[in-house]
C-alpha cells in the first residue's frame, strides 16, 4: 500500500477545488529524517528535542545541540524546521534534572515552566537553535502555554539570547516563533495569543487530556479519551479562526492530526498544516486530492461541530 502512495510524491497537496494545506512531519530523534525524505514531508512541523535530553547524565551542551539543529536544518535544505523547545517532566523524565516526585505530574513542573525558572537550561537550548537558524529556515516552538504572560517573558529572553549572539559576532537567521495551543487555557485566549506570536500548532494530545480531565497515560481511560469530543474539536475551529483574524498561521501537530475521518474537517475549518508521522503523509495527499471542499464543507461543520 505504501508503495502505490509513493507515486503521490512530488504532488501539491491540493483539494479539487484549489484549497492548499501543508503536510510537515513529527520527529523525535535524527533517525527519522530518511522517513521524512522518503515521504516528501513539506517541513518538519513538530521536532520534539527531548530525545537530545533523555539519552544522558548531564545536561547536553550548547555544541552538542547545535550539532543536530544544524544537522537537520541542512538535510530540510530551505524547508521549515520547527523546533520544540524542551518539553520535560510528566511522561518524560530525566535523573539529572532532579525534578522530584509530583502527585499530579502531567499538571505539575514540566516543559516551559522549567525553561522559565531555570532560564540558564532556556539559553543554552536557544543559542543552539539561534545558530542552527544560519544553515537553514528554522523556527522554534514552545510548549505548554497557558497565558499572555509567559509568552511575553519568553520573548525578552528571546531578545537577550540574540543580543549576546550579536555582541559575539555569531551568526543566526530570521526564526519564526509560535507556541502549541495544548491547554484549554491557550485556547481560550487564542485572540490575545495570536497577537504574539508568528503561528500556532495544536498540540491535540495534551488538548484532549487537559479538555477532558483525562490522563493520556491511563489505560483505563482509554475508552473515555475522545479526542473527537466537540469540546475539543470547537476549541480548535475557534483557534484556526482567532489564528486567521491575526493573519497568523496555524497546524495541528498532535495525533489528531494523522486521523483520516478528520481531514475534510480540518479543511473546512482552515486549518493550515498537518504535522503527522512521516509514514501517515501520502495517505493523507490522496485524502486531499481526492475531496471537493465545496461539496463537504458546511456538512463537516455540521456533523463534528
Ligand atoms: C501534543 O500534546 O499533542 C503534542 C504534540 O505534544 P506531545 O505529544 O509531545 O506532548
Ligand atoms: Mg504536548
Amino acid at each position: 500500500k505504501r508503495n502505490l502512495l509513493q507515486i503521490l510524491k512530488g504532488r501539491e497537496n491540493v483539494t479539487i477545488d484549489g484549497q492548499k494545506i501543508m503536510l510537515y512531519a513529527n520527529i523525535g530523534d535524527l533517525k527519522d529524517l530518511g522517513m521524512v525524505m522518503q515521504n516528501d514531508a513539506g517541513g518538519i512541523g513538530l521536532f520534539r528535542s527531548e530525545f537530545i535530553y533523555l539519552d544522558k547524565e548531564t545536561f547536553p551542551t550548547e555544541e552538542e545541540q547545535f550539532k543536530v539543529y544544524k544537522t537537520v536544518a541542512e538535510t530540510m535544505a530551505g524547508k521549515r524546521v520547527i523546533i520544540r523547545t524542551l518539553d520535560i517532566g510528566a511522561d518524560k523524565q530525566a535523573d539529572y534534572f532532579n525534578l522530584g516526585k509530583e502527585d499530579n505530574p502531567a499538571m505539575g513542573y514540566r516543559a516551559i515552566r522549567i525553561c522559565l525558572t531555570q532560564p540558564e537550561i532556556f539559553k543554552t537550548q536557544l543559542r543552539a537553535i539561534f545558530r542552527a537558524s544560519a544553515y537553514g529556515k528554522v523556527a522554534i516552538m514552545y510548549p505548554m502555554i497557558t497565558s499572555v504572560e509567559e509568552v511575553l517573558q519568553i520573548k525578552k529572553i528571546v531578545e537577550e539570547v540574540k543580543d549576546e549572539l550579536r555582541y559575539q559576532k555569531i551568526a543566526f537567521g530570521e526564526v519564526e516563533q509560535g507556541i502549541m495551543i495544548e491547554t484549554p487555557a491557550a485556547a481560550m485566549i487564542s485572540d490575545l495569543l495570536a497577537k504574539e506570536v508568528d503561528f500556532f500548532s495544536i498540540g491535540t494530545n495534551d488538548l484532549t487530556q487537559y479538555t477532558l480531565a483525562i490522563d493520556r497515560q491511563n489505560e483505563k481511560l482509554d475508552d473515555f479519551y475522545n479526542p473527537h469530543h466537540k469540546a475539543v474539536l470547537r476549541l480548535i475551529a475557534k483557534v484556526v479562526e482567532n489564528s486567521h483574524k491575526e493573519g497568523i498561521w496555524t497546524g495541528i501537530c498532535g495525533e489528531l492530526g494523522a486521523d483520516p475521518e478528520l481531514t475534510k474537517l480540518f479543511l473546512a475549518m482552515g486549518v493550515d498544516e498537518l504535522s503527522v508521522s512521516p509514514g501517515r503523509i501520502l495517505g493523507l495527499r490522496k485524502i486531499i486530492l481526492e475531496t471537493d471542499m465545496s461539496q463537504c464543507r458546511e456538512e463537516m461543520l455540521k456533523k463534528y461541530l
